[in-house]
């Protein structure tokens, strides 16, 4: 029996559950241009993923396996000839984390079976997530992440009867909400110079009709240099991630984030590995709690809650439109060319790196495409084509759910609308806008401000079922006719120009 491992391009990690399966067999990678232009993806993505595959196919040889690394318009001919060429008899994959990728699988016709070996990549299994939602009334991400401390014993104190929270709190939340100060002073990000490898796969890619620019990619793409972004992470800038998370500034593309998600979405990076990084750096260097535990919440919290969340719900998941929004996008998603200054400048850093932090993604995008009505399917689209750690299982739950609430609060207890305000207190973008971030209706107002308040009262029979919108709702009522009347019509205005 000869075994054969196909290595996928979100797998690139040595104690993979597939190559950790068969400890000497041959593998094989393919980079599929095909499969890349069904949908659009940001160049820098097209580089990180086949730059990574590259060099860790490299890796793999000089450890002595078979490695075979073709380049193909599509997966199955290569595969069938491989499986013939070196007399394959079972072909193992690790389970793919996206579901259109496992549908794919199937209906491959291999000249040998294929074995679907369980993903290692992250925390919970689909099982374990299924076991702790059943029978749930609701399924509160702060009760999956309370259960992730204790489960993996992370900044846990006590008995393993009467497991406490380090410090006390399970949540530091309230700490890590500080706008921008005057003068912020972050430390650059660690980029790294393109190699030779990465400089081939970006000379291909340059020809790709596609989002985003090519020339600025940084990005490190093997684990080596993942490792060292971790390390900088943790030793430079983690301290002050907490307090400013929620900060946005212009100029300022990174603040104190981590920049870890392209690596752990594509296996360079192992999240228990990261979460253990910082909990050590709370305990060995005095990194305060407040951070310390902001960080860990994302990963150990969030990601896996919305990785399993992914499993969890039906594969109708994505068609959700609770709003009933049919807006289409507005062609300045792909340009940044927008007098919006906040919106601006998000969609011109996507474009330059293919990221935004998690306030842009959630406060000034998603929030802006839920308030003024856009297709939730076309805003999935665009986030899918717009970063470079865009997958179908981090998507799904992020933009369908937390950002759009177009699965009608699954995962959301309400959703996450906001006016000006928060935008004007979070960042210095309306100091630099055209818009005045303090009108509500007029040629001056700022768009968040009228279709924010048009979102409500459009929306105010299903928002008044979510118990957290009944004192927005108040403020709703207080309004006057006519002040509803120039916020509708300036609504109007703006989505028939648009
Ligand atoms: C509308 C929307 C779309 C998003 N799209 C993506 C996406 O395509 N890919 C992606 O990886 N994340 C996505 N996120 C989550 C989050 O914004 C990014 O993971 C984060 O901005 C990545 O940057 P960072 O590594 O500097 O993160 P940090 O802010 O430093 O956070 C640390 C880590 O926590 C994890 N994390 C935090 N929140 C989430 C979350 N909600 N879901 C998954 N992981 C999380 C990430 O791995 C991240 O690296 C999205 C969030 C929203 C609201
Ligand atoms: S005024 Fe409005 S559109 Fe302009 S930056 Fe502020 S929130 Fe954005």
């Amino acid at each position: 029996m000869t075994i054969g491992i196909w290595i996928l391009g979100d797998q690139l990690w040595a104690d993979q559950a597939a190559l950790a399966s068969a400890a000497n067999a041959p593998v094989i990678f393919i980079e599929s241009h095909s499969h890349s232009t069904q949908r659009p993806y940001h160049r820098q993505k097209l580089v990180l993923v086949w730059s990574a595959m590259r060099h860790f196919a490299e890796e793999l040889k000089a450890q002595g396996r078979a490695v075979t690394y073709q380049m193909a318009t599509d997966f199955a001919p290569p595969l069938r000839q491989w499986i013939e060429q070196e007399n394959i008899t079972e072909l193992r994959v690790m389970e793919p984390a996206d579901r259109p990728f496992s549908r794919l699988l199937k209906t491959l016709q291999l000249p040998c079976p294929l074995t679907l070996v369980p993903n290692n990549h992250f925390l919970w299994s689909a099982d374990e997530f299924k076991q702790w939602a059943d029978g749930r009334n609701s399924l509160l991400m702060e009760s999956f992440y309370r259960e992730g401390r204790k489960r993996y014993g992370i900044l846990i104190e006590g008995s393993p009867k009467k497991p406490k929270p380090v410090g006390g709190q399970w949540n530091y939340d309230k700490e890590n909400r500080k706008p921008p100060k005057k003068g912020i002073n972050p430390p650059a990000p660690q980029w790294f110079k393109p190699d030779a490898i990465t400089q081939q796969v970006m000379a291909s890619v340059a020809a790709v009709d596609t989002f985003g620019d090519l020339d600025s990619f940084g990005w490190a793409v093997t684990r080596t240099q993942a490792l060292a972004v971790l390390d900088y992470f943790i030793h430079v800038r983690l301290a002050t991630f907490g307090p400013y998370q929620d900060a946005m500034v212009t100029g300022e593309d990174t603040l104190w984030h981590a920049l870890l998600s392209p690596y752990l979405n594509i296996g360079l990076l192992h999240p228990l590995e990261v979460i253990q990084a910082a909990e050590r750096a709370y305990h060995e260097d005095d990194v305060p709690l407040n951070s310390v535990e902001g960080f860990i919440r994302q990963v150990l919290g969030w990601r896996e809650y919305m990785r399993g969340l992914y499993t969890y719900v039906d594969e109708d998941y994505p068609s959700g439109n609770y709003f009933d929004h049919h807006q289409p996008l507005p062609e300045f998603f792909w340009t940044g060319d927008t007098p919006m200054n906040c919106l601006h400048q998000s969609i011109d850093q996507a474009k330059r790196t293919g990221y935004n932090h998690h306030i842009q993604r959630l406060m000034i995008l998603s929030n802006f495409a839920l308030i003024a009505g856009l297709s939730p399917q076309a805003v999935e689209s665009w986030f899918h084509a717009a970063f470079i750690d865009a997958y179908d299982w981090v998507m799904q739950t992020n933009v369908i759910g937390m950002g759009l609430f177009a699965d009608g609060g699954v995962l959301a207890t309400k959703p996450y609308a906001a006016s000006a305000n928060y935008i004007n207190r979070m960042s210095d973008y309306c100091k630099g806008c055209q818009y005045n971030p303090k009108v509500r209706t007029g040629d001056d107002a700022c768009p968040f401000n009228y279709f924010y308040w048009d979102f409500l009262a459009r929306h105010r029979n299903k928002l008044q079922h979510q118990g957290r919108m009944n004192f927005i709702l108040k403020n709703l009522d207080k309004m006057s006719q006519e002040e509803y009347k120039a916020v509708r019509d300036n609504a109007t205005q703006w989505r028939q120009r648009n």
